[in-house]
């Protein structure tokens, strides 16, 4: 890869917010999951979370590749969801279309932080609601009840952007990427073809040097070149 590709892949994984995360409940048009994952990508999160107790979903085209740059974990239920979220520590926050939820622009998003949105028919599940510490609304004043459940992240994504952003958490962020995790993804996403082949291979992935070069061994790249 080049090195202004490189330099921009570095960029942007170290200003990656891993403590701040969105976790979808059985949310089930790709568009819409593709959508939450290309704001995810522009607002500097790492991870989202997505509660699909059957299938495992493909994704549409929305995200415009922002799908190779944000991570999917994928949970069977929202109790395993929720409950890996609060081993890191996050507040939880459900957004809720209820009259007790507080105003999303309330909440102090510098801390730990993951937001359950619900799904397109049915909303967040009582069980979500149960597990949240607090539940949150966007505001509607218009006739229609609710807000596309995409729409509904962005909004929240872009708070809790500005809110970082003028904490200087971009810049510092409170909790890193691990080195090992930046190394892979260079990898991957900066030599894509010979990750796979590294994959297919079952390869241990190679360093990747502060000018965007793969740093491996004779035999490594041998195998690699072996049929
Ligand atoms: N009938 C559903 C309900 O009562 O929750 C509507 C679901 S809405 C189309 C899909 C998701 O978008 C919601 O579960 C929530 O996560 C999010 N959402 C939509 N409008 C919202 C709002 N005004 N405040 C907070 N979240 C909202």
């Amino acid at each position: 890869m080049n090195l202004e590709r490189y330099q921009r892949i570095q960029h942007v994984l170290k200003s990656r917010q891993i403590d701040l995360t969105f976790c979808l409940e059985e949310v089930h048009k790709p568009n819409n999951v593709s959508a939450v994952i290309r704001t995810a990508d522009a607002t500097a999160i790492h991870k989202i979370h997505a509660v699909w107790p059957h299938a495992m979903r493909t994704l549409s085209h929305t995200s415009a590749g922002a799908r190779n740059w944000v991570e999917v974990e994928t949970h069977h239920t929202i109790d395993d969801a929720v409950s890996v979220l609060k081993q890191q520590n996050m507040q939880i926050l459900v957004t809720n279309l209820s009259e007790t939820a507080v105003d999303f622009r309330e909440i102090d998003y510098t801390k730990p932080t993951a937001i359950l949105l619900g799904g397109e028919k049915m909303g967040v599940s009582e069980q979500a609601k149960q597990l949240a510490d607090q539940d949150i609304i966007i505001p509607m004043m218009g006739m229609v009840q609710s807000l596309n459940v995409s729409v509904a992240s962005a909004v929240i994504m872009y708070e809790a952007q500005r809110q970082r952003q003028a904490a200087g958490m971009y810049d510092h962020p409170t909790s890193k990427l691990a080195e090992k995790t930046i190394q892979r993804i260079l990898f991957e996403r900066g030599h894509p073809v010979l990750a796979k082949v590294a994959k297919r291979k079952g390869l241990p992935f190679p360093l990747i040097d502060e000018q965007g070069e793969i740093v491996a061994s004779e035999e490594w790249w041998q195998e690699m070149q072996k049929k």
